[in-house]
């Protein structure tokens, strides 16, 4: 009996083990259920994802290449007015005319920074911005900007000065171009945002981190300054902080995230600090490698006086510029004292009779220019043998009337480099030797060798035909023209060209396809030097015409001194073949 009642027990607590492995194996298909289901959901919103990632990447290209294709339809035309303009601008013009011509320069200037910005924005956005390796030097960066924005700021009365710190490593490896694109839009800022003033550009040397070097650059402004509340907004796209002020000086917003931008690819950071009504100062810092074998060479050497004897004394009335001077004075060795006020300093000079060998004196001042006061000086007999030296914003000719080369040794156009500045005073005491004297001032090159070339141009586009044949007609005399690249294949093949300028973009056969049929010609007429000349500037359309066998690529618009510079160096080339 017990054995039953133990059977029936055990089966009855089998049933019920049974009971709850089918309860939990219901659970566990519906769990199964639920996952399945949700599985498919995640694979459906997989498959969206995907499709809305594509649609993003599609239409992300169709925007790059949309931009792409703008830019060139719009360099096409502005290479007409640039070139033109440039061509107008080398005849004789009555002051009016030549007035007109730089207006409409600058406004062509003014359209090509604006389709730059908005194809730079683009790579930005797209995370397109590759940067360049190659050897420069900081100082012709950065003179080359102070030169070219110099002009405009002078229209508007504005001094820019320099500092660069001359124990600043020059030679550096990095993006010269990327660097001078943000320099530029921060001293086009600083113009365009300062009334009257100054504009202070300084580059020092930072801390060296696993050999790199930090290169910092500031902007400093006296312009109408940025609120508070807006300085986070500067570095946001499509941002300006006041659309009143937008109208009326005009930009796209663009130019502080592109430079952000271009600043941490580079390893550095830009910030800014500002005041309304008093100005704003935009501080970035890059790190670069530094090229050691080449050392700053602003040297003076061999000076038979003792650089200690020498006594200076410097005039101006602007303290920054009195800053700036100074720390090449101190850097160089050289003993001075500085004075903001010229009177000050003339009642200096009359009670105390110290030796001064050079006096550097400030044109524009106040209460005294720097002529008035040289001749002031020359009255007192104890200074008669001193040197004067005039520092000047105004150009020679525009102080023509006033100036007396009777009294005044030397005339210095600010902004000065540091190897004019103290060259002068070297060169004025008749200290230096021939070396260093080379080293003065920078020649302009005069426009421009006559290459003895044939030289055959290619575009379809009539206008920027007329535009290469004035341009390159200045600079050689046998240049024909062809419409496509059949005909210049042809025209090749029949005259054997020492350089052909070939367009890319053009009907029956365009410049790619011509330049792979020239080089599959005979040896001898395959291996002429082509040049892209072509409204496309990104950088893949340059390499394509690397890849297929073009030497060099210039964009339209260019300059007479792209083209002039090119023939040397293919002048070169052919004379050596
Ligand atoms: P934009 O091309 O419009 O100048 P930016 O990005 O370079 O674009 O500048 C954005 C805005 O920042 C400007 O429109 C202006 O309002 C402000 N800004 C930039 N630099 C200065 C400056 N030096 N002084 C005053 N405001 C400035």
């Amino acid at each position: 009996m017990d054995t039953y009642l133990n059977i029936e027990n055990k089966v009855r607590e089998l049933e019920d083990e049974n009971k709850q492995l089918r309860a939990i194996m219901l659970q566990w298909d519906s769990a199964e259920n639920t996952l399945k289901s949700s599985n498919g959901e995640l694979k459906k919103n997989e498959q969206k994802l995907t499709m809305a990632l594509k649609a993003s990447e599609y239409k992300n290209k169709s925007k790059s290449s949309f931009l792409a294709n703008m830019s060139h339809e719009i360099r096409t035309p502005m290479n007409g007015i640039v070139g033109m303009v440039e061509v107008l601008s080398q005849s004789k013009l009555t002051s009016e005319q030549s007035h007109y011509l730089k207006i409409i320069n600058s406004s062509a200037e003014n359209l090509l920074v604006l389709i730059n910005d908005i194809l730079d924005f683009s790579k930005v956005e797209a995370g397109k911005i590759d940067l360049e390796n190659i050897e420069f030097s900081i100082d012709e960066i950065i003179w080359n900007v102070v030169n070219i924005l110099g002009l405009k700021a002078k229209d508007k009365g504005i001094e820019l000065i320099t500092y660069i710190d001359n124990k600043l490593p020059r030679n550096y490896k990095g993006d010269k171009v990327r660097i001078q694109q943000i320099l530029t839009n921060l001293i086009n800022n600083a113009i365009k945002f300062t009334p009257n003033g100054e504009i202070y550009i300084s580059c020092e040397s930072g801390i060296v981190k696993n050999n790199k070097h930090q290169v910092i650059i500031s902007v400093q402004d006296s312009g109408i300054g940025i609120a508070k509340e807006n300085l986070q907004k500067l570095f946001e796209s499509y941002t300006q902080v006041d659309e009143t002020i937008t109208r009326r000086y005009g930009g796209t917003g663009l130019g502080l995230v592109i430079s952000k931008k271009m600043t941490e690819l580079m390893g550095g950071k830009i910030n800014v600090e500002s005041k309304v009504g008093t100005g704003s100062i935009f501080t970035f810092d890059i790190w670069l490698d530094n090229i050691e074998a080449k050392k700053n060479n602003d040297t003076f050497e061999a000076i038979e006086k003792n650089k200690s004897e020498i006594n200076i004394m410097l005039v101006d009335d602007n303290a920054i510029n009195i800053n700036v001077f100074s720390k090449y004075l101190e850097s160089e060795g050289l003993n001075f004292k500085s004075y903001i006020n010229p009177v000050d300093a003339y009642n200096t000079i009359v009670k105390e009779e110290n030796n001064i060998d050079v006096f550097l004196l400030d044109y524009n001042m106040l209460e005294y220019n720097g002529i008035d006061l040289a001749k002031k000086i020359k009255l007192i007999d104890f200074y008669k043998n001193s040197k004067i030296i005039i520092l000047s914003s105004l150009s020679l000719s525009e102080i023509n009337d006033v100036y007396d080369n009777k009294i005044i040794d030397k005339f210095l156009l600010k902004p000065l480099r540091y190897n004019e500045l103290i060259g002068s005073i070297y060169s004025s005491l008749k200290l230096l030797n021939k070396k260093s004297n080379s080293l003065n001032i920078d020649k302009a090159k005069i426009c421009c060798d006559i290459h003895p070339l044939k030289v055959l141009v290619v575009d379809d586009n009539k206008v920027n035909l007329m535009v290469a044949k004035l341009i390159i007609g200045k600079m050689v005399n046998n240049i024909d023209i062809a419409y496509d690249g059949k005909e210049a294949l042809e025209m090749h093949i029949n005259n054997k060209y020492d350089i052909i300028f070939m367009d890319v973009h053009m009907p029956v056969m365009n410049g790619l396809i011509a330049t792979s049929e020239i080089r599959k010609l005979d040896n001898y007429i395959s291996n002429v030097p082509i040049v892209a000349m072509s409204a496309s500037a990104m950088k893949e359309d340059i390499e394509a015409c690397k890849k297929i066998g073009m030497d060099y690529h210039i964009s339209k618009p260019y300059k007479m001194d792209d083209i002039s510079n090119l023939l040397d160096k293919v002048s070169e080339l052919v004379k050596q073949h």
